[in-house]
């Protein structure tokens, strides 16, 4: 398979499957989707169907490859999904989504955990393009990451690397993570971080001042992320000081993280990213950096999941011994 040959990158989210045609690290034409079922059985069917589509809408070349994205945690190796599938539930019915799709399909499937096929993406066509060490952080619902060392995916010992949302900040147990554990950089730096940061900092200031944030007479725990970003948009001092100590939360995680792998840039994607003031974490994360050459930019890709998944099977699959030619 050369490195020009067409692969057929799918990105399996709780709500629809998207598919497109990926020729050097672009996608070639429009993506096509289908809901994702719940059953097992019709989630193959579904993503079987993408691929025919696909094939079909390209008779010129056959692509001979799938790169799949998929939330959870995937031994990338074997094409199987190791751990936490909450929102997939057809997904659990197929503990070996490669065999099942190539046997289904015919072509080879290499799987990959989302966050690691975003990244992937942006370190070999986004923004991460001119650097050899990458790290993605996309803030949103959560914190996600994956990590590229040297033009190596890092998946770690159990599939389990890049889970950067959980490293601990704190010791203080004030803020409880979605994963159950306590003080997560997840539950300060995510939106919904940013949400309880907005709420303590609210119940601290003059009623009217909470009021101007709140945009309207509505109690301080009905506050929305985008209540707090509309005021720091207007120049509301208090939204810019919630905004402000975000960025601390942000630079406290990343920090920490940049100081142990030592990226050459640090690409920030995610829902969140657009309102991050790119200057003022530098400048916070100069302060705790070991290093001070790293690089800080916006993910750039729009497609990063379908383009990455793409990108690694052709990087990293192996055909099964049924499908070896
Ligand atoms: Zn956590």
């Amino acid at each position: 398979v050369s490195s020009h040959d067409p692969v057929i990158g799918l990105d399996i989210g709780g709500t629809k499957i998207a598919a497109g045609w990926v020729v050097n690290g672009a996608l070639v034409g429009d993506l096509i989707t289908e809901p994702t079922p719940v059953s097992p059985e019709s989630f193959l069917t579904a993503q079987a169907k993408l691929v025919e589509a696909l094939q079909a809408k390209h008779p010129e070349q056959m692509a001979k490859l799938i790169g799949i994205s998929t939330a959870g945690m995937v031994d990338a190796l074997n094409g199987k999904v190791v751990g936490s599938t909450g929102n997939l539930p057809a997904l659990q019915g197929h503990p070996n989504l490669k065999a099942d799709l190539e046997s289904r399909t015919g072509l080879t499937v290499h799987v990959e955990n989302d966050a690691n096929a975003a990244a992937f993406g942006e370190f070999a066509v986004g923004s991460g393009q001119p650097y050899d060490s990458v790290l993605l952080i996309t803030l949103g619902t959560g914190v996600g990451g994956g990590i590229i060392i040297n033009g190596d995916m890092l998946r770690g010992a159990h599939f389990a690397a890049g889970e950067i949302g959980h490293i601990g900040i704190a010791q203080t147990k004030d803020r409880r993570c979605t994963c159950g554990r306590w003080d997560c950089w997840e539950a300060y730096a995510s939106g919904t971080g940013l949400k309880q940061t907005a709420r303590l900092i609210l119940k601290g200031v003059a009623k009217s001042d909470a009021v101007a944030v709140l945009r309207g007479p509505k109690p301080i725990e009905d506050v929305r992320t985008h209540d707090v970003i509309d005021s720091w948009k207007a120049g509301n001092a208090v939204a810019q000081q919630i905004m402000d100590q975000w960025h601390e939360d942000i630079a406290i995680g990343l920090g920490s993280v940049m100081n142990v792998i030592d990226p050459d840039a640090v690409v920030i994607g995610g829902g969140l990213a657009q309102f991050v003031n790119y200057e003022q974490l530098s400048r916070q994360l100069e302060l705790r950096a070991m290093s001070p050459y790293f690089k800080l930019h916006p993910a750039t890709l729009s497609n990063a999941g379908i383009v990455g998944a793409a990108l690694l099977a052709q990087k990293y699959a192996i055909p099964s011994p049924a499908h070896a030619a």
